[in-house]
């Protein structure tokens, strides 16, 4: 039985670096009119009611959206903000992310991937979303009742992927996002992606894993998917960590990490430009390492 609940963490910051990216990339596989394939294999509850239940027993969401609110009041919900506050009109990065708070955000709802997915998919484009907990299934279900374009599935999203590589638009987005909850993920990861570059070379990958101080459970797997997995067949990727400052010793998470594969091409001058501004508001350290044509051994 799954224990993990997302709720605990919705809007922190590593939510935020993590919905940025994946807001971006939706944003540009949108640019072009042909339809596009949404998967999320590990989908959560959709929507987070921040000041409720267990989103407002640790309060994440105060060192992650509430200061990217903050900075860009202009996306704030609350009625009667002044009106020529900074949107992020001039945050090619950040824009996507922020149109999704505007909407996602009514009472303090923050969006997750899903949500921000619906936001940012047209009426050509097709989503798959897959989550394990009975709950957070229920919940998701709830959400994305009644819009066609989604399926909403609860069966395990990592065994379901590969029967759906590759999607029949030819173009995708994959989010994996697991909770690393079950100690296996780490193992089947590698091999999970490797059978579907084997299907879909072209998709967009984005997967999402925690950077663990080197006496945590997982900490040798979760170096090994930070060192960008060697033996893994890729013309280009992306590896973009966020983390806090200070030591690595011990047990716990330092950080967390991004693992892009086929990034959009306009990724990178983005984040050159804001994301060094979008860590040290989050108040972390951030690293981006690019790679080009590794061909596995
Ligand atoms: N992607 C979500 C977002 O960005 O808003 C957050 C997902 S949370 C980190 C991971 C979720 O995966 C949890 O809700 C957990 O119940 C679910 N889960 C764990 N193993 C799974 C599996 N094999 N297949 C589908 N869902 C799984």
């Amino acid at each position: 039985m799954l224990s993990y609940r997302h709720a605990f963490h919705a809007g922190n910051a590593a939510d935020v670096v993590k919905h940025t990216v994946l807001a971006f990339c939706l944003d540009y596989l949108a640019k072009k009119e042909t339809a596009f394939a949404y998967i999320d294999t590990h989908a959560g509850a959709g929507a987070y009611n921040l000041e409720e239940g267990y989103a407002s027993q640790n309060r994440e969401w105060e060192s992650g959206v509430s200061l990217v609110l903050k900075k860009f009041p202009g996306n704030a919900p609350l009625a009667g903000r002044p009106r020529d506050t900074d949107g992020g009109e001039n945050s090619p990065l950040m824009a996507p992310y922020l149109a999704c708070l505007k909407t996602g955000f009514g009472a303090l709802r923050y969006p997750g991937s899903p949500l921000i997915a619906k936001g940012l998919l047209r009426k050509q484009d097709r989503a798959h979303c897959f989550e394990l907990h009975p709950a957070d299934f229920a919940a998701l279900d709830h959400t994305l009742k009644g819009d066609t374009r989604f399926s909403v599935q609860c069966e395990d999203g990592l065994s379901a992927l590969k029967g759906l590589l590759p999607p029949p638009q030819k173009r995708g987005l994959i989010f994996i996002d697991p909770s690393y909850e079950i100690k296996d993920d780490y193992t089947k990861i590698p091999l999970v992606l490797e059978e579907c570059l084997r299907r879909f070379p072209g998709g967009l990958y984005l997967l999402w894993f925690p950077l663990l101080r080197q006496d945590s459970p997982g900490a040798a797997a979760s170096r090994n998917l930070d060192l960008g997995l060697p033996g893994l067949d890729t013309k280009r990727r992306c590896i973009l960590s966020v983390q806090q400052k200070g030591d690595r010793l011990g047990r716990g998470l330092y950080g967390s990490a991004l693992f892009i594969i086929n990034p959009p091409w306009t990724l990178k001058a983005a984040l050159d430009r804001e994301l060094p501004a979008l860590a040290s508001l989050l108040g972390l350290d951030r690293d981006v390492r690019w790679e080009e044509h590794r061909v596995a051994k």
